[in-house]
C-alpha cells in the first residue's frame, strides 16, 4: 500500500499514525507544510523507513512562512523528497501571489541546485503556471502532481513532459478526475490520500484508507486488484530509480 501524498504531522497523534503505517507495511510520503516541521516529523520514524519525510513549504502559507526559506535549503542536503510545494490559484489566496511565486521559484532553484529532488506539487486552480515554473526549471527534479484538476490541455502537457501524478479516493470521486486517469500512462500513477485534509463523507482519511483507490483504477484500468498493486509497486520502484540515475 503506497501513500505518497500525506500529513502525518497534522494528525492529532502523529506517532500513532506513523506507527500503524509502519505495521501494515505501508510506503508513505509524509509531506510537510512548513521547513519547521520538517525535523520533527523526520524524527517520527528510524532513517531507513518506508516512511519518507518530505520537505515543504505549501503555497498557501508562503506569505507567512518565506522568512523559513532559508531553514529549508539547510535541510534539503538531508532529503531527496520535497512537499508539499507549489502555487494555489483560488481567490482567497491569489492575493499572495507574488510570494507563492518566489517561494516556489526559490525552491525549485534550490532543488536544482542540489542535483535534483522528488517533489510532490499542489497546483490547485494553477495547473498552467505551476507547469510554466517547472518547464523554467528543467533540473529541479522529478515533479509528482498531486490531486491535479487542471484542465485537459495542461493534463497532455505534464504528461508530455513524463511528470508523474498522485491520485486518492477523494480525486476519484469525481467523473472529471476517473476520465483523466484513463488519459494518464499508468506507468507514471501512485496513490496518495491528502489526510488529513481530505475528507470521505465527512472523515479525515488515514494513510491506509488508500486502499478503497485499488479496485477503482482496476476497474479503469480493466485488470485485478492484485495487478494494480503490482503496478503500483513497480511505478514506485522505477521513481526511486528514476532519481538515482539523474
Ligand atoms: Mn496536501
Amino acid at each position: 500500500m503506497i501513500d505518497f501524498h500525506a500529513h502525518i504531522d497534522l494528525y492529532p497523534r502523529p506517532d500513532q499514525v506513523a506507527k500503524k503505517c509502519i505495521a501494515r507495511e505501508m510506503d508513505v510520503l509524509s509531506v510537510t507544510t512548513t521547513p519547521s516541521a520538517w525535523k520533527g516529523t523526520s524524527e517520527l520514524v528510524a532513517p531507513g523507513s518506508r516512511i519518507h519525510s518530505a520537505l515543504g513549504l505549501h503555497p498557501q502559507i508562503a506569505h507567512v512562512r518565506k522568512s523559513e526559506l532559508e531553514l529549508f535549503d539547510s535541510f534539503l542536503p538531508a532529503t531527496i523528497f520535497v512537499g508539499e510545494i507549489g502555487l494555489d490559484g483560488a481567490p482567497e489566496f491569489k492575493s499572495h501571489w507574488a510570494d507563492q511565486l518566489k517561494v516556489f521559484r526559490h525552491i525549485l532553484k534550490s532543488c536544482s541546485n542540489v542535483g535534483g529532488r522528488i517533489m510532490s506539487i499542489h497546483s490547485r486552480r494553477a495547473a498552467g503556471m505551476v507547469l510554466d515554473e517547472l518547464s523554467s526549471f528543467p533540473l529541479s527534479g522529478i515533479p509528482i502532481l498531486h490531486w491535479f484538476s487542471g484542465e485537459k490541455r495542461d493534463l497532455d502537457r505534464a504528461i508530455t513532459q513524463c511528470y508523474w501524478f498522485s491520485v486518492g479516493p477523494a480525486m476519484l470521486t469525481s467523473a472529471k478526475s476517473r476520465e483523466m486517469i484513463i488519459n494518464i500512462p499508468r506507468e507514471r500513477i501512485l496513490t496518495e490520500t491528502d489526510g488529513p485534509f481530505a475528507k470521505i463523507a465527512g472523515t479525515s482519511m488515514m494513510p491506509w484508507d488508500v486502499s478503497v483507490v485499488v479496485p477503482q483504477l482496476a476497474a479503469i484500468w480493466k485488470i485485478t486488484d492484485r495487478e494494480v498493486e503490482m503496478q503500483l509497486n513497480n511505478n514506485l520502484c522505477s521513481l526511486l530509480k528514476q532519481h538515482r540515475q539523474s
